[in-house]
């Protein structure tokens, strides 16, 4: 097993699930790689974020020991219930998790969310933004890294602001001291209604309105295990990325 490690890996998951896990790992941040060659950008300003829903917590500590820091969660009781049994662990490079929500988020939960998350990819309204204003952060001087989603179809069950709510719903992000504005965030139509590319350089024209108010909101999260080389040749620097490292869901409980 030590010829087909590549970095570091050693001290944790010797069995073959483990084995396999860092082999996807290893193929995405490879494609990854590619993706970033082939639009001409430096592979070292993107991040992966791995999307472990519906997954144990056991798959976050096998990722955490292949040296995975960023990990993305759609539900808040399950994102809790990880974060709280997983608190304190380390990559072997010494990184504490960092949380990534990236679902609906019902105003009532916001609080709670705000005690764990590192980031809110799923920011869609002011009144969440009001209820993540009243949180009490675990560190006051680090605030949620904030991005706004924005709805990339014209159904609004998507999830999702209206592009035309970005600016109003940034506004507010930025007078809040307890978020960080980072950026806009996306999921693709599905493909039969738009292909990728064109969603996603509608997200770039987005995401350069965005910066007109906010320069250093420069982020976009968007791109998935379909979609993530369009996502980085239209700017995607968060890349969310499932099932092509964590392997087949199991059914949501
Ligand atoms: C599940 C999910 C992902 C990851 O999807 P994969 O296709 O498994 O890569 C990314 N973003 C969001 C918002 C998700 O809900």
């Amino acid at each position: 097993m030590a010829e087909s490690e590549p970095g570091g890996g050693g001290s944790t998951e010797a069995g073959s699930a483990g084995s396999e896990l860092g082999a996807r790992l290893e193929r995405v941040r490879l494609g990854i790689a590619d993706a970033a060659r082939a639009a001409g950008r430096d592979a070292g300003e993107l991040t992966l974020i791995v999307v472990t829903k519906f997954h144990p917590a056991s798959l976050v500590r096998d990722l955490a020991g292949l040296g995975v820091a960023d990990v993305g969660e759609n539900r808040h009781q399950e994102a809790q219930a990880k974060a709280a049994e997983l608190a304190g662990l380390r990559t072997p490079e010494g990184d504490p998790l960092r949380w990534h929500f990236i679902g609906q988020l019902q105003t009532k939960k916001a609080r709670q969310a705000a005690r764990y998350a590192h980031a809110i990819h799923s920011i869609d309204r002011e009144r969440l933004v009001e209820a993540l204003a009243a949180a009490e952060l675990p560190d006051p001087a680090r605030p949620i890294e904030a991005f706004v989603q924005v709805n990339l179809t014209a159904d609004p069950g998507r999830g999702g602001a209206a592009p035309e709510e970005i600016e109003r719903i940034a506004e507010r992000v930025l007078e809040t001291p307890t978020l960080r504005l980072r950026g806009v965030m996306a999921v693709a139509p599905l493909p039969e209604e738009e292909d990728p590319a064109s969603a996603f350089a509608r997200l770039r024209g987005y995401s350069e309105r965005l910066r007109g108010l906010a320069p250093a909101a420069d982020a976009i999260s968007a791109g998935m295990t379909h979609d993530y080389p369009e996502a980085i040749a239209a700017g995607a620097t968060h890349l969310r990325i499932g099932s092509a490292i964590t392997g087949n869901r199991p059914t949501p409980g």
